[in-house]
């Protein structure tokens, strides 16, 4: 028992080290985060200072390397319970994020984001509506979130559903919305079908360029957040082959 403290000592170096090679190795971005915990198993959560200090250009930087993680392999190990104990007297997510209801696209799984990182919108096609507007108002002017993100994805059935002109229920009412993204592709990519799936990621490229321009026009509280660089607003598409997230540069 008298040499515990030197065994003590000399566990804390073996796991400093380990933590600081894991940190430059496996999880190379995770340094960059503020108040990112580094090491193994993350028990760290996004803190109103986290937030506050992040930009949106460090937002999308973050949602870049965690699905650069994702598809290398390599997600953050999270301790879960810690982090739900973490977050449960409040949340500060930096970011929004608009992605498509299918169940290959599981967006803080393909992003690597953990408990209280990002808020997360899902519904066929990505579309928008005032409720999913009115959520990315209270995302960004009352909780905090530096970034928009609406990233669609290849091969969508809801794409293919518009292209498709399917009629069903309320689905025709959602479907609707997608359709103006048919017209916004160039007349000479054919056959404008959903077999053609070089046309149905144009379209889905096209919708989600569309809600980009819904949210600054509809959203006056989000369009001065936007043109004040409170916030970022950016387009995505991922890749069901990949698990690759394509931002927009533009
Ligand atoms: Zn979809």
């Amino acid at each position: 028992m008298k040499h515990l403290p030197k065994y003590f000592f000399w566990f804390a170096v073996l796991a400093a080290g380990l933590v600081a090679a894991g940190c430059q190795s496996s999880h190379p971005s995770c340094c960059s985060q503020p108040g990112r915990m580094a090491g193994p198993a993350v028990t760290s959560v996004q803190t109103k200072a986290v937030q506050a200090a992040m930009t949106p250009a460090q937002s999308l930087s973050v949602l870049r390397s965690g699905n650069a993680r994702f598809v290398a392999g390599q997600p953050l190990v999270r301790d879960f319970p810690a982090q739900v104990k973490a977050t449960a007297a409040g949340q500060y997510p930096f970011a929004v994020v608009l992605s498509c209801l299918d169940s290959r696209q599981p967006i803080e799984i393909v992003l690597d984001q953990g408990v209280g990182d990002i808020f997360s919108a899902r519904v066929a096609g990505n579309v928008l509506d005032d409720d999913i507007l009115g959520s990315m108002e209270f995302a960004c002017k009352v909780s905090g979130a530096k970034l928009i993100a609406v990233i669609g994805h290849s091969n969508c059935g809801a794409i293919k559903g518009a292209v498709d002109d399917v009629q069903l229920g309320n689905l025709t009412g959602l479907l609707a919305k997608i359709k103006p993204a048919l017209d916004a592709v160039p007349a000479d990519v054919q056959p404008r079908t959903s077999k053609n799936y070089a046309f149905v990621d144009q379209v889905s490229e096209a919708n989600v360029r569309l809600v980009l321009q819904q949210i600054r026009a509809q959203s006056p509280i989000l369009k001065e957040m936007l043109d004040a660089g409170e916030i970022g607003l950016v387009g995505g598409m991922y890749d069901l082959t990949t698990g690759k997230v394509r931002f927009y540069d533009k």
